[in-house]
């Protein structure tokens, strides 16, 4: 009798593989059923191996033991060599390369030595070549059983060496999981060899699974909090693999517009669940040809369902899609990311969108080389500001302005405040960028008699990012005393994203520079969501209402809005600007709303700087001035 101690061991190794794969749900999509499938035949295997040696032992046997040792060792070797068969197909799975199985070359590799088992097997039961069972001399080996063998070493051999070759496609521990299959069967087969008694290989092989499971099968790895989707690490590796596979493939981004409203409608407990859903989601598809509008039905359907519990309250989801043919369209792995990152900020609206038609766009390269501009903004001298006179009713003068950053880039020329700004908040590089326009503007004001212009405050916008700097008070003032700025003479615009995240240093540092004689203004006013109660939680002394609001100025209901907000701002004595004002009937109307100020194309354009004394030396000698559109 052999010594059956380790296929005995195998069993419950092959049992609790499949335990955790149910209950870690690994149970769907196709690598996880072919590893499921390799562990269900090994856990087979095992057991009629073990059995085996239970029925064939000792002889002589009654017909019922030939019977089913025959049976059992048929299954055996049927199942051992099938799955070798399916590990193969598993690797091609796992890197990601099982396109290279679409030839007739490689079909005919993989099932033709299989079939020839298989057949071998069958003409077995006629022949007896392969083994046999008698009841007098129990298991006999036949000379055809080398034909198997050769089989099987041809498919762990062909296996062994795609695993070395596909070294590059998985990171180190994965990729060992991967051939320590291989290497486990190799070592299980020689200890058998050399002891026969040992019946070690599906142990082995029960070893080498569990690595699979413990290394490669981590979805923990590349989920997204909630366990829904593949997050950015899986997307980022996916589109690697598949670049480095040099086929033809789409990307399909999809991306949930209202992400901000949705994100405001649940209000702060809920956020945090928001956030683990990512607003963007990327689908590598494989084939091609597959056109692409078909998917959105469903994917809006799934999107719908896994959102339900947000769905009940209320909360409906906006998609739109971008396609991206890879190589056509892109086939840099960096330039495919940052396109991702900024085709929302390329788009017009529409459901779909064709990279290719986005890649024409003339911010296309600005916005996919923006760290580079930015880089040159910060370090050379690309930045420039200019000022937009803000015109005063009262006085009929224009008593203060705006700064407002201009970048003109020496590769893409001039890029827009619009674009810039954003895409430094994301990328990180917004308080080095803001350091250097909060020196500009101090600068031009240290060469500049504001005052004898006429021009009592200059507005510099702050975003969120620079007024969460813990040393931002600290670095003001040192401007400040280095340009001798005097800070009523400035004004901070800060918009209300600011609100999700008061508290803390922000409150500090608005604290502390009102203390020092700054004011603030809330930026664009009416294209969030601020209440009444949230502004006064705010140092805020004047509110400039958005430019959109003065669009709808002269509909009914934009009409009552305007005037109620205006009551309402004026009630709790917040000084007005309107902004945008590019006719001289909406900026009657402001005049007749009693607004304190008005900003807009109406009256000045942004100027350079010479361009800005200029125009003041010429408008504000006498008050009123005689302005008509510039
Ligand atoms: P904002 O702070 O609301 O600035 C007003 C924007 O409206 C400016 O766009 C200005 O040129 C534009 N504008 C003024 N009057 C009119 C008008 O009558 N019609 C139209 N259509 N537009 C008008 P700009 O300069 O392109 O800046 C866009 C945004 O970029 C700014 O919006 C601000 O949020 C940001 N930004 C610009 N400069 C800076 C800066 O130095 N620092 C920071 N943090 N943000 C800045
Ligand atoms: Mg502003
Ligand atoms: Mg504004």
């Amino acid at each position: 009798m052999k010594n059956i101690f380790f296929d005995a061991c195998a069993i419950p190794f092959y049992l609790l593989t499949l335990w955790t794969c149910h209950v870690r749900k690994l149970t769907k999509g196709r690598t996880n059923r072919l590893f499921i499938a390799l562990a269900c035949m090994s856990l087979i295997c095992a057991i009629a191996d073990l059995w085996m040696e239970f029925v064939v032992n000792p002889v002589p046997l009654s017909r019922e033991q030939v019977i089913l040792g025959t049976v059992l060792s048929f299954t055996y070797k049927l199942l051992r060599n099938s799955s070798l068969v399916v590990y193969l197909i598993y690797i091609f799975s796992v890197t990601r390369t099982e396109y290279r199985l679409n030839t007739l070359g490689s079909q005919l590799f993989i099932w033709l030595p299989s079939a020839v088992a298989v057949g071998a097997l069958v003409q077995n039961f006629f022949t007896h070549n392969v083994f046999v069972i008698t009841a007098e001399a129990g298991y006999t080996r036949g000379p055809v059983l080398m034909i198997l063998y050769a089989i099987s070493y041809i498919y762990a051999l062909v296996g062994t060496a795609y695993c070395i070759y596909c070294r590059r496609y998985l990171v180190g521990s994965k990729w060992v999981a991967l051939i320590s299959v291989y290497v486990l069967t190799f070592a299980g087969v020689l200890i058998q060899m050399v002891k026969p008694h040992y019946l070690v290989e599906m142990f082995s092989t029960a070893v080498g699974l569990m690595f699979i499971l413990l290394l490669i099968m981590r979805p923990e790895e590349t989920l997204d909090g909630q366990g829904l989707v593949r997050d950015w690490n899986a997307y980022q590796d996916t589109l690697k693999r598949t670049l480095r596979s040099g086929r033809h493939f789409q990307i399909v981004v999809v991306e949930i517009v209202n992400a901000a409203e949705i994100r405001s409608y649940l209000g702060d407990k809920q956020v945090d669940q928001f956030f683990e859903i990512p607003g963007t989601f990327y689908l590598i598809l494989d084939d091609a040809q597959i056109d692409v509008k078909t998917l959105i039905p469903p994917f809006n359907r799934t999107i719908a369902e896994r959102m339900e519990d947000y769905a009940r309250q209320g909360v409906r989801f906006n998609l739109e899609y971008c396609l991206i043919k890879c190589p056509d369209d892109l086939k840099d792995f960096r330039e495919i990311i940052n396109f991702g990152h900024s085709f929302r900020y390329l788009r017009k609206p529409a459901e779909v969108y064709e990279a290719a038609d986005l890649i024409r766009e003339r911010n296309y390269g600005p916005l996919t080389n923006i760290k580079e501009i930015l880089n040159r903004a910060i370090t050379e001298d690309t930045l420039e500001m200019y000022f937009q006179p803000i015109y005063d009713i009262r006085t009929g003068g224009f008593r203060s302005a705006e700064a407002l950053a201009r970048l003109n880039d020496p590769v893409y020329g001039m890029v827009s405040p619009a674009l810039f700004i954003p895409a430094a908040e994301r990328v990180g590089m917004i308080v080095a960028l803001g350091y250097r326009i909060l020196e500009a503007v101090f600068s031009f004001m240290a060469q500049t008699d504001l005052s004898a212009l006429g021009i009592s405050r200059v507005e510099i916008n702050l975003s969120v990012a620079q007024c969460l700097q813990r040393e931002l008070p600290e670095r003001i003032r040192e401007l400040q005393e280095k340009y001798r700025i005097d800070p009523r003479q400035v004004n901070f615009e800060v918009t209300e994203t600011l609100f999700d995240n008061l508290g803390g240093i922000m409150d500090k540092n608005l604290r502390t520079l009102s203390d020092m004689g700054y004011t603030f203004s809330l930026d664009d006013y009416g294209v969030g969501y601020s209440n009444i109660q949230r502004l006064r939680a705010l140092p805020l002394d004047i509110i400039k209402i958005d430019k959109s609001m003065v669009d709808d100025m002269f509909t009914m209901d934009g009409e009552v809005i305007i005037e109620n907000t205006v009551r309402m701002m004026k009630g709790i004595r917040k000084e007005l600007v309107v902004e945008g004002v590019e006719t001289e009937k909406e900026a009657k109307a402001c005049e007749e709303l009693s607004c304190d100020y008005i900003q807009g194309f109406y009256y000045s354009r942004p100027l350079p700087a010479a361009e800005f004394v200029r125009f003041l030396r010429e408008h504000n000698k006498a008050a009123p001035p005689e302005v008509g559109k510039t």
